[in-house]
């Protein structure tokens, strides 16, 4: 099949860059030109494992072409995805369509006399694909073409293969030539047994909605949770396993830490709960959720703070870890640059680490230092603060930095570290919910 891609982000360049490998003709278009140049000359825009391969290898088979010509992409194509970003809109938190209804109105300019499937992959409220048709069919009165909703839940940093290997694809249409057009393109995959659902466009929409706002109630839950811990006196991580081995609740997602952050839970979290307030059925868990979270973020940066005891003015904060999880480049939302923010508040001068996402912080950070390795950061440091748990940092040298930093204090956001080990190697070590049982196990109580 021919596919035109309208937006080569993080979504749109490994769906394409997929879709090619399944072995259709694709043209990813971005209104970035110089997105599209580096495209063309085989670089990356974005930092994502194996996608780099995938590309060239596509490229070079002919399937996979990138273009500014959304026009010319959309005439040859047979199926069209919008897979342009979907922000929150300033100043109220409903999603912002309108790169959306831009994509639309410029794919209606170019629709032909044939049968074309447009599809939303981007994140869009409930009733967006309806506002699409209409939109469409205000430019092609007569056009034939089928509107057709299909999130995406890909993950940064595992991008690739949770497009290949998806927990199930969810597809929205409101016709029976949409059906067969996209059980077309995800042939490969129906032929792989992924669960393919597919419902009616509004429910789809929805559901991309629903996951991530379950998925962050459930990453706010146990982050409540550890709070709980630290004024009680137990491990989170204890009880984390103990409650996500019951097969009800799973074990995923039950890692407690700095509060969600990135491109999409805090977006669509709010985003969903403005389309529920819109329609008088406040969604009171999510609105918690979103409100917890929020506070999450800077109470990280006290932690850090009562860590260094109670002041970090004029002190020198080693951050390791900007992106807002491992794998990738991205630093949107990510919950490092609001703990940065309180810091230099408080006065604190920050040296910071990253394996990839130190390019994009330097406009946002001018005044903090971006050290060009782990140790450079740590050194003279009176705090170490672990806010991603990129594998680079999952054996640090705590002898070593014990000499080069100016005191030994590890506040470790990710739980990525047993506080025992880190104190026996003579640390302040702090992390997320991880409370000390105040009762010594004496030979008598553990026999009993
Ligand atoms: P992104 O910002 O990385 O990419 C969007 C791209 O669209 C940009 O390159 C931009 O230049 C381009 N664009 C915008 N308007 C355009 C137009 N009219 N014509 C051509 N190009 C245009 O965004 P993303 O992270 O890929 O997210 C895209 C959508 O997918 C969002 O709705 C997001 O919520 C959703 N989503 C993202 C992820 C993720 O992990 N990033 C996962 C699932 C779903």
């Amino acid at each position: 099949m021919r596919i035109a891609v309208i937006g080569s982000g993080y979504v749109g360049l490994v769906s394409g860059t997929c879709f090619a490998d399944f072995g259709h003709n694709v043209f990813c278009v971005d209104q970035d030109a110089e997105k599209i140049a580096l495209l063309k000359r085989g670089e990356m825009p974005i930092y994502e494992p194996g996608l780099a391969e995938l590309v060239a290898t596509n490229t070079r088979a002919g399937r996979l072409t990138f273009t500014t010509d959304l026009s010319d992409a959309v005439s040859r194509a047979e199926v069209v995805f919008i897979a342009v970003g979907t922000p929150s809109r300033r100043g109220d938190g409903h999603a912002d369509l309108c790169h959306v209804f831009a994509a639309t109105r410029q794919i209606g300019g170019a629709i032909g006399t044939d049968h074309k499937v447009i599809v939303t992959k981007s994140t869009v409220p409930v009733g967006t694909g309806d506002e699409v048709e209409r939109l469409l069919r205000d430019i092609r009165p007569n056009g034939r073409f089928s509107v057709v909703s299909n999130p995406e839940f890909l993950r940064e940093g595992a991008a690739i293969g949770d497009f290949k290997r998806p927990d199930r694809i969810i597809i929205g249409i409101e016709d029976e030539a949409a059906r067969d057009v996209m059980t077309e393109v995800y042939r490969p995959l129906f032929l792989n047994q992924a669960p393919v659902l597919f419902m009616r466009r509004r429910a789809a929409e929805l559901t991309k909605y629903a996951a991530n706002a379950f998925l962050a109630t459930k990453i706010t839950f146990i982050n409540e949770i550890a709070d709980l811990c630290e004024s009680i006196g137990a491990d989170v991580q204890e009880i984390a396993r103990g409650i996500g081995l019951d097969n009800r609740i799973g074990a995923k997602f039950l890692h407690a830490g700095p509060g969600f952050g990135g491109s999409c839970f805090p977006k669509d979290t709010l985003a969903l709960m403005k389309t529920a307030q819109d329609h008088d059925r406040p969604l009171r868990v999510v609105e918690t959720v979103v409100a917890v979270n929020d506070q999450r973020k800077r109470s990280m940066a006290r932690k850090v703070i009562a860590a260094c005891g109670g002041s970090v003015r004029g002190r020198r904060i080693a951050m390791l870890g900007l992106t807002f999880k491992p794998n990738t480049d991205d630093i949107r939302e990510a919950p490092s640059l609001a703990v940065i923010q309180a810091l230099l508040d408080g006065g604190a001068r920050i040296s910071a680490y990253d394996p990839k996402g130190m390019d994009h912080c330097r406009d946002i950070f001018p005044e903090i230092e971006f050290a060009p390795t782990i140790e450079a950061c740590a050194t003279e440091a009176c705090a170490l603060v672990i806010a991603t748990e990129w594998d680079a940092f999952r054996a640090l040298d705590f002898a070593h930095l014990r000499r080069i930093m100016a005191s030994p204090v590890v506040i470790d956001l990710r739980n990525i570290y047993r506080p025992d080990d880190v104190r026996r190697a003579g640390f302040i070590y702090e992390g997320v919910g991880r409370g000390r049982s105040p009762h010594i196990l004496t030979e008598a109580s553990t026999a009993a």
